[in-house]
């Protein structure tokens, strides 16, 4: 026999790892410096770090307590009640279970192009379909309600990203406000805020509260992720925060005990090391500055621990990069061949990072001859 048709399914394209380019290459790991999949570059929270440690001992038995404790501890943070937080299995999981929720065969969610992939292979797992609103290059990937309502058709659910990734705009929450008033009672807005704690934006968490403001709403989720700020991708583990309303949905789509009790006991700690946090973000904040200041190409404003730059032909840039050592992400598989994203690193691999983005594209320049942009009929191609 065969799996079901998963033509339209497409595998995920992760940000390449150290071992992995290194074994490729025949070179030593310590060679290089990752910077292609938004990971901490301080490491994990160090409390979090003792923590998994300390629970290594008890892992034989399933996370309950672990669970119901971290799950008060981010409604704490919140502010809202324990049945509006539901925990996943990284923020990947949190998508899956507002799809399973939400989701009939054949409805369809409506997601941003270029965005993060997950979103619409999540839908299709769960037999629905994927539409796609613009976010325009020319226009600097302004986000706003008009932008999406141009696409919208009644989709059941809709992703912002905000921070957005890869280009790291974002949303006002008013505008938010604004299409989930402009669309169907049904149709869901998630508002992605993985890179949350790296911007200077309040969390969408006010329109589900009616906070500062705004009118409570049953129609928003934000979804959050420990595998950023807080230095945890790879304990995966990850929450949306629902309305009142739904309270009860939870034990009805949740895998049960998918997030693991290493990573509830991991989130417990991080939860209260600020400390972590607030040096993470500090460190996202300089080198976003830096890598705008000096990478000899544009590179775009951002929110998040990461810069989308502007290089032209991001494959051969990439690869170039990847040979002398740093690794970064080829932005093609987002839908922006023309662009390369860098995640934040520690000021030595940020200056690094630049020093060798900006070599490589002299060098590029040097063996194609001086860009000369306006005359090359494929310049501008490559994004449409
Ligand atoms: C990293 C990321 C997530 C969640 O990642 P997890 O590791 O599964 O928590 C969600 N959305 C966006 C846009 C991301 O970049």
């Amino acid at each position: 026999m065969q799996p079901r048709d998963l033509s339209d399914h497409v595998a995920y394209e992760a940000g390449r790892g150290i071992e992995e380019v290194a074994r490729e290459l025949d070179r030593d790991p310590s060679e290089f410096v990752k910077l292609a999949s938004n990971e901490n570059p301080h490491g994990p929270s160090p409390a979090a770090a003792v923590a998994i440690r300390e629970t290594a001992s008890s892992v034989s038995s399933y996370p309950k307590a672990a669970h119901a404790d971290l799950t008060s501890a981010v409604a704490d943070r919140w502010n809202v009640a324990d049945e509006q937080v539901w925990l996943a299995n990284g923020g990947d999981g949190a998508i899956d279970y507002l799809h399973r929720a939400v989701l009939e065969p054949g409805d369809s969610i409506l997601v941003p192009a270029p965005g993060f992939a997950y979103y619409g292979m999540s839908s299709r797992y769960h037999h629905g379909d994927v539409r796609e609103y613009d976010l325009s290059k020319a226009d600097d990937f302004t986000q706003d309600a008009e932008t999406v309502l141009e696409h919208y058709d009644g989709d059941r659910a809709i992703f912002l990203t905000s921070p957005h990734n890869p280009t790291g705009s974002t949303i006002p929450l008013e505008e938010v406000a604004k299409l989930a008033d402009a669309t169907d009672d049904e149709t869901l807005v998630v508002v992605d805020e993985a890179y949350g704690e790296f911007a200077d934006r309040d969390s969408a968490v006010a329109l589900l509260e009616g906070r500062d403001g705004f009118e409570a709403r049953d129609d928003v989720a934000v979804l959050r992720t420990f595998s950023k700020a807080y230095g945890l991708a790879g304990v995966r583990l990850g929450y949306a925060v629902v309305p009142g309303e739904w309270a009860d949905a939870y034990a009805r789509v949740n895998t049960p005990f998918a997030a693991s009790e290493l990573a509830c006991r991991a989130g417990i700690a991080a939860v209260d090391d600020d400390e972590h946090v607030e040096r993470t973000v500090e460190t996202a904040r300089d080198s976003r500055a830096y890598m705008r200041e000096h990478i000899d190409a544009h590179v775009w404003e951002s929110e998040g621990n990461f810069a989308l730059v502007d290089v032209g032909d991001a494959s051969a840039v990439a690869e170039e990069m990847q040979q002398r050592g740093v690794i970064v992400r080829d932005c093609s598989s987002f839908g922006l061949p023309g662009c390369i994203r860098i995640t934040c690193g520690t000021e030595d691999e940020t200056e690094r990072a630049v020093e060798t983005v900006n070599d490589v594209l002299a060098a590029l320049d040097l063996e194609t001859g001086p860009s000369d942009e306006a005359d090359d009929p494929d310049a501008e191609v490559v994004d449409s």
